[in-house]
């Protein structure tokens, strides 16, 4: 049978973009008919994340002209992840299966294709991965990857790669539904629910329109997020390290005493300041990260609602 088909992109202050993006999708969706890989209740689900442009009245106004777009917005500005955990979860009720892409467009939307055949032939999840970066830049390109391996060796299960670009099918969607958690980490979480999965290799574009919603501090959020998330290693690191001062410290004490007793004692002052100072900055980052932990501890118990819908634009289905 075929599928009803639902992309679900995340825009944030995307108004230069968005229209541009609704035009290929379009095209996508009608051939993607035409070829009997989605059916005529495929839509694209545009989940405005409270953004202070005109991405909602755009979103409003193309609900109207457009049969295949359908509108979410937010009550207020909640990030990309929880922006596009909403979208999945309304398109769950009504579709087969959901591809998650940016609404910029730099995730290839002639791979699409690709991705709902891979459904068909019986796969609950298809990861998106890029085949190579030079559209970023130096900087992106290496702490991006960077960022893979550093998960990889604290042992969290992440396709190298790939970010949100994804197809999931309703069961998979419906796994992904029973994790509660707060602080999300969706490219993390999905490898969890199991199910037959595939990749599906693209190479990234640049963006269509406007820039970047994504700067360092959010990138670097979603690392931290990521990590702490998935993989309790650093507080062993610490521990780990903990221990390795110590013991180095005993050498210290036994030099000092020696020192002392053989009367040659001088002014150490340089050495304990040094002393002081590194080991008051490695404390408190140690504080730190498991502070970090704490935190999301606290964030968790409190398991407030990860986003709110304030309103939601359907196309009705034709049966
Ligand atoms: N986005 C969002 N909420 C935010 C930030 C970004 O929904 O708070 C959306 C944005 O509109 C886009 C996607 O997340 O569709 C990815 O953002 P962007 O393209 O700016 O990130 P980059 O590709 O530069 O990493
Ligand atoms: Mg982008």
């Amino acid at each position: 049978m075929t599928p009803t088909v639902y992309f679900v992109i995340p825009c944030y202050n995307e108004e230069e973009a968005l229209p541009e993006t609704v035009r290929q999708l379009t095209a996508k969706i009608e051939s993607m008919r035409a070829q009997g890989l989605a059916n005529e209740n495929s839509r694209m689900l545009l989940v405005d994340d409270g953004s202070k442009d005109r991405t909602w009245q755009l979103v409003t106004q193309l609900n109207q002209d457009n049969p295949y777009v359908e509108g979410v917005k937010l009550a207020h500005n909640r990030g990309h992840q929880n922006a596009l955990l909403c979208g999945l979860m309304t398109a769950m009720e009504r579709c087969d299966c959901a591809i998650s892409l940016d609404a910029d467009l730099q995730d290839d939307v002639d791979a699409l294709d690709e991705f709902v055949k891979k459904y068909l032939e019986g796969c609950d999840v298809v990861y998106g991965v890029r085949n190579k970066r030079d559209t970023d830049t130096w900087f992106k390109r290496t702490t991006a990857e960077g960022f893979y391996k550093v998960m990889k060796l604290l042992g969290v299960d992440v396709v190298f790669n790939h970010a949100d670009y994804r197809l999931m099918s309703r069961r998979a969607l419906e796994g992904l539904s029973e994790y509660k958690e707060v602080n999300l980490f969706l490219r993390g979480m999905v490898p969890l629910i199991g199910y037959r999965s595939d990749y599906v290799y693209y190479d990234r574009h640049q963006r269509v329109a406007g820039e970047s919603k994504y700067p360092l501090k959010k990138m670097i959020a979603l690392a931290i997020d990521g990590i702490s998330s998935f993989s309790v290693k650093p507080l062993k690191l610490i521990s780990n390290f903990g221990i390795l001062v110590s013991v180095l410290s005993v050498f210290g004490l036994l030099y000092a005493l020696v020192s002392y007793f053989a009367g040659w004692a001088v002014s150490g002052w340089t050495a304990i300041v040094c002393s002081i100072w590194l080991l008051g900055g490695l404390q408190m980052l140690c504080l730190g990260v498991v502070g970090g932990y704490i935190g999301k501890i606290y964030s968790e118990v409190k398991a407030r609602p990860r986003y709110r819908v304030e309103e939601y634009l359907r196309k009705e289905e034709t049966k």
